[in-house]
């Protein structure tokens, strides 16, 4: 493995937002506070961000409400939104490789990845939700008696919209494509630990020519801004990604305003891997489905069912693979597994990895940090892991892979749908009966079947129980940034 140093820099990229985006304006927060966000590759500090507060939100929630409630976006034709859309598709499109960067830099992420994964799919999400924007209609429904009866699908009003720090443009694209699709206006917070490339996307948002006021940021803490974004009465819906646990208090606090609310919360994604299925594709599937990220993805295959016949020749070719997997710098385009995103995540999945141990898992691979600076975490790999650890009931949100055996079908379904979440399954096998059946049983909001994270714009994803309400992309989340209003009229 390499070790862990600091990037250069003259190859970093220029921070240029760091405040408020309200209204079409840059302005400090309020209070005049920041905050320190950090490059997690160095524990260094990269950048002073405005601490948005109660009041921010509030000023970000009234320009929001102008524009929505009778401003130029209000009016504008919906052919002209998709157009504003595309146009900011091309902007991030033009500015690939710096906003790859600015995402590293941030996030840790593997350049690699940012660049082949984060923007691309960011990009398209764009596209896909541009080409819907004049798509979005209603019925003309039969009704008793003398009426003609039509639903009009109207946008829901201000959003409110809270992300998390793992993907952080993907998130923004996920939000603003279906809510600027259906001709909503949008106030952000970014998570405090990666706000950067959100406020970079404000400004291409405002280069693009949407109208100020339709997109706003407000960068801060979950208390202190997301909380008074939640309560505000002048908010008509929150999108929210992030923990099961702050999904619970989005849900609280949204309700004494009554606002629609969707939720993509936690996982812990069972990934049942059978003595028929393709061995060498079902590693690597695993593999990727585990530690890409650094782990830190909502559907991480984190309870890896393999079935007994197979079990060690499948845990030899994964500790050969932890070996060989490069860490290090993330701007390297050779690394393949970055730092964990701060100091917290960090201690953490390390105190996963202590529980792990004393409950009496074997401890296979990894186990330790990884150099001396930056949150770095080796490729860890626990097998004799039994259903009732705490490594294999709790979200690690790290680069843990935990491997429990299996030997039939008929066990293998209850197992795995035992846990409270539901976000993502998946199984390997080369019997398309079993798959189906065993895809239908699963109680999991997306189910691979010889694979693993593939995602789409076009493929609405998020959770059953307590992963979460309603869905991400596709016309599912198109479908929540909408009311339907029905239309009666006597003839
Ligand atoms: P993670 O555990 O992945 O950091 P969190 O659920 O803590 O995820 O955070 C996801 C997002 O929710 C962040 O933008 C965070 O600031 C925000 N957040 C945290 N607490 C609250 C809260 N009480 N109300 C609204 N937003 C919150």
């Amino acid at each position: 493995m390499a070790t862990a140093v600091a990037p250069k820099s003259s190859s970093l990229p220029q921070i240029r937002q760091t405040e408020c985006f309200i209204g079409g304006r840059w302005t400090p927060s309020s209070s005049g506070k920041t905050f320190d966000t950090y490059n997690p590759a160095t524990e260094e500090v990269i950048a002073q961000v405005a601490d948005g507060q109660a009041d921010d939100i509030d000023a970000a929630v009234r320009a929001a409400r102008k524009q929505f409630d009778g401003g130029e976006w209000s009016k504008m034709d919906a052919r002209d939104r998709g157009k504003l859309l595309y146009k900011l598709a091309d902007l991030i499109e033009a500015e690939i490789d710096e906003l790859a960067a600015l995402e590293t830099l941030n996030n840790g992420k593997p350049i690699r990845d940012s660049r082949a994964a984060d923007l691309p799919l960011t990009i398209d999400c764009l596209r896909y939700y541009a080409g819907y924007a004049d798509k979005i209609h209603g019925q003309t429904i039969p009704v008793r008696g003398n009426y003609f009866t039509y639903t009009r699908r109207e946008p829901v009003g201000v959003v409110g919209q809270i992300i998390p720090w793992n993907f952080p443009m993907l998130m923004v694209a996920w939000k603003w494509g279906p809510a600027l699709a259906a001709g909503c206006t949008i106030v952000m917070k970014p998570a405090e630990q990666t706000p950067l490339t959100c406020l970079r996307m404000a400004r291409l948002a405002q280069k693009a020519g949407i109208p100020d006021g339709v997109i706003n940021v407000v960068p801060g803490f979950g208390p202190t801004a997301g909380a008074p974004l939640v309560k505000h009465p002048g908010v008509d819906k929150i999108a929210f990604t992030g923990s099961t646990e702050v999904g619970r208090i989005i849900m609280r606090d949204a309700a004494q305003t009554m606002k629609r609310v969707t939720l993509e919360l936690g996982g812990k994604s069972p990934n049942i891997v059978f003595d028929d299925a393709d061995l060498d594709a079902a590693v690597a599937g695993a593999h990727f489905g585990l530690y890409f990220n650094q782990g830190q993805c909502c559907c991480a295959g984190s309870r890896l069912f393999v079935h007994d016949k197979l079990h060690d020749r499948f845990v030899d070719k994964i500790v050969s693979l932890n070996k060989t997997r490069k860490l290090g710098n993330p701007l390297d385009p050779a690394t393949e597994q970055g730092p964990q995103v701060n100091k917290e995540q960090f201690d953490k999945i390390l105190g996963y990895i202590e529980s792990g141990k004393k409950e009496g898992a074997s401890l296979l691979s990894g186990g330790n940090r990884f150099g001396t600076r930056g949150f770095f975490i080796e490729p860890t790999l626990f097998t004799g892991v039994q259903d009732e650890m705490t490594i294999a009931r709790e979200e690690i949100f790290g680069p843990v892979m935990s491997i429990l055996k299996f030997k039939d079908l008929d066990e293998i379904a209850a197992r795995a749908n035992n846990t409270t979440y539901g976000l993502a399954a998946a199984v390997w096998t080369r019997d398309i009966a079993k798959a189906h059946a065993l895809a239908a049983k699963l109680r999991a909001g997306t189910v691979w079947i010889n694979c693993y994270d593939v995602f789409d714009a076009a493929a609405p994803f998020g959770g059953f129980k307590m992963s979460g309400l309603g869905r991400e992309l596709g016309e599912a989340a198109l479908a929540s940034y909408t009311e339907h209003k029905t239309v009666t009229v006597a003839l």
